[in-house]
């Protein structure tokens, strides 16, 4: 087994070490075939049984009903951006989608999509908001599902579930008849907590997700998408990225990531090992809680975000002391914890904690965290 430091990157971040062994073991030759699987034909039987088992094993851990289709993608969230409102924009002759933005990623994907329509605000925390004697900052917190304004004749609502750059998570997604606006479907940028707790898909039109988070490498785009919004792209959309074709062609369209399907297929089958997304997330919340107990009781170091709206992915963080900042890091990678820098638009820290990391890797952490305090504080 090999003996690596925990790895807090927020992406690409820690696979876990059985998954990288059994890839290193099957690198020159998958399964007898003689070749190792990047150097495959993408419509050859094996690259086919290897992507119907991914689909299949991801379709069995999240309970995906068939009347979404998954497809695997390139062009990573980013292109999402613009290849949603390519085919879903569309959806209604307004041309116009409404987006909530609750942070970096969310503010892009308006942005973005003004290029194809109109981009409208439903909600937002790009303002502080004062909540009692509290006053949180723009982007530290989620506007709550009930404040929303959702245009009815919208055509999609915009969601990003898990702002990783700001550590603030959505976690119970509403029905969209509840905001007034039954026939809106609900799209969800899930990038950073994919795999890390169930999804309810009676709630979405779309999810997406690009796997270096938590479930893969970079390279793959997982779209599950319910195929009653397939076909809707509008004229400009490039044929690669319309989802009518993917699904069609079970994402072999075109040459399709194979190695980073591969992969993500394998990290699919470890999650169903462990005994699926029950028991991820039960780990997700013992490491979550294990991590921001440690930090509320302690004086020395400051979470920026609304507690209600605490990312179990990503948790950001502030020492006493910005001062202070180089020698924890320093520290930190003495101590085998690595890429514990915040991100810049931030600053301080910030330890992603996905799915790869055990609570294990979390108890380090909080070791040196009570270290560190102890000779600093
Ligand atoms: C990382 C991330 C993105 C961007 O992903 P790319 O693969 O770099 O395009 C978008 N949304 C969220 C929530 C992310 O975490």
């Amino acid at each position: 087994m090999a003996n690596r430091p925990w790895n807090f990157s927020a992406g690409p971040s820690a696979l876990p070490d059985s998954v990288l062994e059994q890839a290193a073991a099957e690198m020159l030759d998958w399964h007898g075939s003689g070749m190792s699987v990047m150097e495959m034909s993408h419509r050859g039987p094996e690259f086919t049984q290897i992507c119907d088992e991914a689909e299949a094993d991801l379709r069995t851990l999240l309970n995906i009903p068939e009347t979404f289709a998954v497809l695997f993608m390139q062009g990573g969230a980013t292109a999402e951006n613009a290849i949603v409102p390519l085919n879903l924009m569309g959806r209604t002759d307004t041309l116009s989608a409404d987006f909530v933005v609750s942070g970096i990623w969310s503010k892009k994907s308006i942005d973005e999509a003004q290029r194809y329509g109109t981009g409208r605000l439903a909600a937002s925390s790009l303002e502080s908001l004062q909540e009692g004697d509290q006053t949180w900052a723009p982007l530290n917190w989620m506007p709550a599902a009930h404040t929303w304004q959702v245009n009815p004749g919208a055509a999609y609502l915009h969601v990003c579930s898990n702002e990783t750059i700001g550590g603030v998570e959505f976690a119970e997604w509403p029905n969209m008849a509840d905001l007034g606006a039954p026939e809106v479907p609900l799209v969800v940028d899930a990038s950073s907590h994919f795999l890390s707790r169930p999804i309810d898909f009676s709630k979405v039109g779309m999810v997406f997700a690009g796997a270096q988070k938590n479930a893969g490498p970079a390279g793959v785009t997982i779209v599950i998408v319910r195929r009653d919004l397939l076909g809707l792209a509008l004229p400009q959309c490039p044929s690669a990225f319309d989802y009518a074709n993917v699904a069609r062609e079970q994402s072999k369209f075109n040459t399709p990531p194979t190695y980073s399907i591969y992969i993500a297929g394998l990290i699919f089958k470890w999650v169903l090992e462990l005994g699926g997304i029950a028991a991820i997330e039960q780990r997700n919340i013992d490491k979550a809680q294990a991590l921001y107990g440690y930090f509320d009781q302690s004086s020395f170091y400051r979470l920026p975000v609304r507690p209600t709206d605490r990312s179990r992915m990503n948790v950001p963080f502030f020492l006493q002391n910005d001062v202070l900042n180089e020698a924890f890091l320093d520290g930190a990678k003495q101590h085998g914890l690595m890429q514990l820098k915040g991100h810049k638009s931030v600053g301080g820290m910030r330890a992603s904690i996905y799915n790869a990391i055990p609570l294990k890797g979390v108890q380090a952490l909080i070791e040196y965290l009570k270290s560190f305090e102890r000779s600093h504080g």
